[in-house]
């Protein structure tokens, strides 16, 4: 038996068998020479990589067809309509015969050109499709260089994935049902990887380093991701007393979730409101159950990483309408797409970056892209009819990219009311809070604003200069540092200065350890995974906001983050022994 410490992702406990999943390499496609005489060989190769892609696509696009939306199968019916087009095919067959290089360069070729051709178009629906060319062209390459690429998609038993790295794009796209745990070497808790895990349940162990190499496909794990531990095949005795502390967490999230009709409100009668973050419309009509006021963060952005394309108005107005159905009349903050960072399209806004944190992403990448973030602030605008909307802005640094955005906003308005497409004259506009500047100049802000919403995960970031997704610094990223209470002060008191809420929507609005000190700041709003919502409620429903408002201050007067910390436990363990013990 052998353990693993990392850190945890997304809580919760559970055993189950180690599927290891490690992305092959892809080799070079390098362009040589064939005798004309192994030219019928070299097309029957071609020809058997095609049509095992075909087959390939055709299954996924049934499967798409039957468990997702329909704009999923199409994706595939596209993907199959390039592999069959027979122009396509002539042009490839024929350099082979003509000038005498083997399939895999003449493939390649034809669809890098294609690509080109693509990308250079001024149509972004003719852009877009160059990644279909790319996950096509790769998918027929695989079978021509017999590189087996295990589509986490296609799982179809029960497993803990252990991967060096997942992208979100990976989560979302696997085969969720199946997948009971992931392990990975990389990654901290408020990596986009972590919060998807969250939000579709899934317990995570992350920033394990070397769990790769010392887990075996197929060995017994353990993941006690409340603590952020996996065990390696514990001995008979041992996982049977794992199992039973599986069954004891499930029923204690059970008995949370007893309070979902109950408000949150303290014993003295201050109420807040908790609501729930998603990135995909289909969570939305799970949050209910949880006992969500409404959706305080809809990452629009995943609608792109989870296709790999950009959705265009029409396709973006249905998902919001989508999320609108299931949620009624309770409020929901559609935050516009904040691409960049961590989260990469690289077809469409790759710039090789140094520092991709730092660098284009978010309302930047928006500002810098007028069509795309104008059908963006359309779909969000005609589809605030529906529901109760409001829109936000990630990642402002100052007042000038809040003008900007509102600008565009305006336009998007004027556009709508051309085309006589109703909308929500009033919308509210919210500013993300998660740059130390703009932190800092929270009063200025507060004067264009309707809402803030704070988001501590890349607050913690961007002022502790610990990147989110480095298991080496994540020790740092401690959401009691006194510079960070500071700038949680003045950000709220500057909402309460100007008449504005203020929100919260970084993972440590989910935090119970953190809900009374943040009722103390004086936080009006709490999203989060909507896991999370009953926990939080329960410490909301038995402590007063006088005792909350005399912790904050004692931690206002802190001076680190572990004498922070000491004070908070001890003030939790007392009045909530058995939450600590
Ligand atoms: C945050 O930074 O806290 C936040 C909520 O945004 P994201 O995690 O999507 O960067
Ligand atoms: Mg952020």
């Amino acid at each position: 038996m052998k353990k693993l410490i990392g850190v945890s992702g997304s809580s919760g406990i559970v055993t189950g068998k180690a599927f290891l999943y490690l992305e092959k390499e892809v080799p070079e496609i390098t362009r040589f020479s064939i005798p004309e005489d192994q030219v019928d060989a070299e097309l029957a190769r071609l020809k058997i990589a095609l049509d095992k892609a075909i087959k390939e696509v055709k299954a996924l696009s049934e499967k798409a067809a039957n468990e997702m939306s329909k704009d999923g199968a199409d994706i595939f019916l596209a993907h199959l309509l390039m592999l069959e087009d027979v122009d396509f095919h002539d042009n490839i067959f024929s350099k082979i015969k003509t000038d005498l290089v083997n399939a895999e360069w003449a493939f390649f070729n034809a669809s890098r050109q294609l690509m080109q051709v693509m990308l250079a178009s001024p149509d972004p629906i003719f852009r877009e499709r160059a990644v279909d060319i790319k996950d096509v062209s790769s998918r027929v390459l695989d079978h021509l260089l017999s590189v087996k690429q295990t589509s986490l998609a296609d799982l179809d038993h029960d497993v803990i994935l252990v991967a060096q790295d997942l992208m979100p794009s990976q989560v979302l796209t696997m085969n969720r049902k199946h997948v009971k745990g992931i392990v990975m070497d990389i990654g901290g808790a408020t990596s986009h990887t972590a919060i998807l895990a969250r939000a579709f349940n899934i317990p995570a162990v992350l920033g394990l380093s070397t769990a790769t190499s010392e887990i075996l496909d197929g060995d017994t794990l353990v993941l006690d991701a409340n603590i952020g531990e996996v065990v390696i095949n514990p001995p008979r005795d041992e996982l049977s007393k794992w199992e039973h502390l599986e069954v004891d967490y499930l029923l204690k999230l059970n008995e949370d979730m007893q309070t979902r009709d109950l408000p949150a409100v303290t014993k003295d009668g201050h109420k807040v409101l908790l609501k729930a973050n998603i990135g995909i419309p289909e969570e939305a009509e799970s949050l209910q159950r949880y006992g969500a006021e409404g959706i305080g963060l809809f990452r629009s952005e995943f609608l792109f990483l989870d296709s790999g394309q950009v959705a265009g108005e029409e396709q973006q107005l249905k998902s919001y309408n989508k999320v609108l159905a299931a949620m009624g009349k309770l409020p929901v903050t559609i935050r516009t797409a904040d691409i960049g960072g961590d989260k990469i399209l690289p077809e469409l806004f790759s710039s090789k970056e140094i520092n991709p944190l730092l660098g284009w992403r978010a309302i930047r990448l928006s500002l810098a892209m007028p069509e795309f973030f104008l059908a963006q602030l359309k779909a969000i605008l005609r589809s605030s009819v529906n529901g109760n909307v409001k829109i936000m802005f990630p990642l402002i640094s100052g007042i000038e990219e809040l003008e900007e955005a509102l600008v565009f906003l305006e336009e998007a308005k004027n556009e709508c009311r051309r085309m006589k497409q109703p909308f929500a004259e009033n919308i509210e506009v919210g500013v993300m809070i998660e740059v130390p500047s703009a932190a800092m100049t929270a009063d200025i802000l507060a004067q264009r604003a309707d809402f803030f919403s704070i988001g501590t995960n890349d607050l913690l970031q961007y002022s502790l200069a610990v990147d989110r997704g480095n298991e080496k610094v994540s020790y740092l990223a401690q959401s009691s540092h006194p510079g960070i209470l500071r700038f949680l002060k003045s950000a709220i008191q500057a909402a309460h200065d100007k008449g504005i809420k203020a929100a919260m929507c970084g993972e440590m609005a989910g935090d119970p350890s953190m809900t009374a000190l943040l009722l103390g700041l004086g936080l009006d709003e709490f999203s989060m995974a909507a896991s999370s919502i009953p926990r939080v409620k329960r410490i909301i429903r038995n402590v007063t906001l006088d005792e909350c408002r005399k912790l904050a201050e004692e931690l206002l007067g802190g001076i680190s983050y572990i004498g922070n910390d000491v004070i908070l436990k001890k003030w939790m363990t007392e009045k909530f022994p058995k939450e600590n013990g």
